[in-house]
């Protein structure tokens, strides 16, 4: 018997004809001999709708409150999705995160997950029950309710699989695997059969949003297998291991396995700064002290003892980070402040990137080609990104794929 942890994203359970089309699938799930834990999302739109109330309420509402609030889409859904089950006659138990117990660090809204306790989930498959465990929240050593951050349910099926050692860990949803880039951008984009953990990482950590990055943090480290798949359309979705290759097949891989963009991303650049020892804290130390995560860093080479400074953040911190820029500018005799919200990040990723030259110039090729400005440029061993005018997403993005010849190399 294969014990599977298979999770429902919210377009998977947005109405109630989905949620019996869910329960029907879990049905013969547990009919074909598997045990069985289900965790699902909110409805689509769901949190979205609940962040829309806090905020009319409040620009900056109280951490622990927000966390009950955003938590109660999930147990709407584990509660009508265990209904559907009994009416199929399966024993089906419904379990908050509070409830399981998911055991939480205190960052509200972006609480790690510690430890889980199994107790009950093991006596519950024992007895041949199928469990419905809501995604996203868990709780703290207080008894405080928390959640893991968007997307978060992903993580909580990880965090399950590991803790109850699952056979896979099936992530469900509204696209039947993980692509070469994300197919509502690039309609050529192929299904991967297999991509490695640390090409998902950087592709999740880039902004390919089918898979939260702390699941696949989790889902390496505890060697989880783990699996992408369509709610609604049988096939064999994407394996996420550590081996790329598929056995017995000896193929080249692509040097480039994906595309991945972020379109939440602003920057801000600080003219004519005094090229002195510590300039770098003083703008950055203020920027980090607002609680502003700032990505990629640029620092030109000083001319006439002055440099500039750019750096990009996310888009909600742009005006935070804005007015904070302005005031060191005054403090520290900078020329001016420039700053650009309309700009997106695009990257390439691929771990054949290793072991061969000239990836770089053919990216910037393909975009200059295309006419399109690359206004910042930062590399690691397995990607490069750029940043670009937003308006240029689309094209920047198809170009890339057909420059590195995604459509046609995708599949192993
Ligand atoms: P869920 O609600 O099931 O968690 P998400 O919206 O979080 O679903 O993730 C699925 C979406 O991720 C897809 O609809 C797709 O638009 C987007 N996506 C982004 N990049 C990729 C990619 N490389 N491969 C597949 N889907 C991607
Ligand atoms: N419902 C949460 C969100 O929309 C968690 C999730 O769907 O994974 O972010
Ligand atoms: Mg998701």
């Amino acid at each position: 018997m294969a014990l599977l942890v298979q999770k429902f994203g919210g377009t998977s359970v947005g109405t109630v004809d989905k949620i019996e089309k869910i329960a029907d699938k879990l049905f013969e799930s547990q009919k074909a001999g598997n045990g069985v834990v289900a965790v699902v999302s909110a409805m689509s739109g769901e949190t979205n709708r609940l962040i829309e109330l806090a905020r009319q309420i409040s620009h900056e509402p109280n951490a622990r409150e927000y966390d009950v609030l955003v938590s109660t889409g999930e147990q709407v859904t584990i509660a009508l999705l265990s209904m559907a089950l009994h009416a199929r006659g399966v024993d089906a138990r419904s379990y908050t995160g509070a409830q399981v117990k998911i055991l939480t660090d205190d960052s509200h809204t972006k609480a790690r997950i510690m430890e889980i306790d199994d107790t009950a989930m093991q006596s519950d498959l024992e007895h041949g029950r199928v469990i419905v465990v809501a995604g996203f929240q868990g709780v703290d050593k207080n008894g405080n309710i928390t959640t893991l951050g968007r997307g978060g349910s992903d993580t909580t099926a990880v965090a399950l699989a590991a803790a109850l050692k699952a056979d896979e860990c099936q992530i469900f949803t509204d696209v039947d695997g993980v692509y070469t880039t994300d197919p509502r951008v690039e309609p050529n984009a192929r299904r991967l059969d297999r991509i490695t953990f640390e090409e998902m990482l950087e592709m999740a950590s880039l902004g390919s949003k089918v898979l939260q990055i702390r699941a696949v943090e989790f889902a390496g480290k505890y060697n989880v297998p783990l699996r992408v798949l369509s709610s609604f359309e049988e096939g064999p979705g994407t394996l996420i291991s550590y081996e790329q290759r598929t056995e017995g097949k000896i193929m080249e891989q692509p040097v480039i396995s994906g595309i991945a963009f972020n379109r939440d991303e602003a920057k801000l650049t600080i003219l004519g700064v005094p090229d002195t020892p510590g300039v770098a804290y003083q703008i950055l130390g203020p920027i980090s002290d607002a609680n502003i995560e700032v990505d990629m860093i640029i620092q030109n080479v000083g001319a006439d003892s002055t440099t500039d400074f750019t750096f990009t953040v996310h888009r909600n911190d742009y005006d935070k980070a804005l007015k904070i820029l302005q005031e060191i500018a005054t403090a520290v005799n900078a020329r001016e402040v420039v700053g650009d919200s309309a700009i997106v990040k695009v990257s390439i990723v691929g771990v054949g990137m290793r072991s061969h030259a000239g990836i770089a110039s053919k990216m910037f090729k393909a975009l200059s080609d295309e006419a399109i400005n690359i206004r910042m440029i930062s590399t690691s061993e397995i990607k490069i990104s750029v940043v670009i005018d937003e308006k240029y997403l689309e094209l920047g993005v198809r170009t890339l794929h057909t420059a590195f010849g995604l459509a046609e190399t995708a599949s192993d």
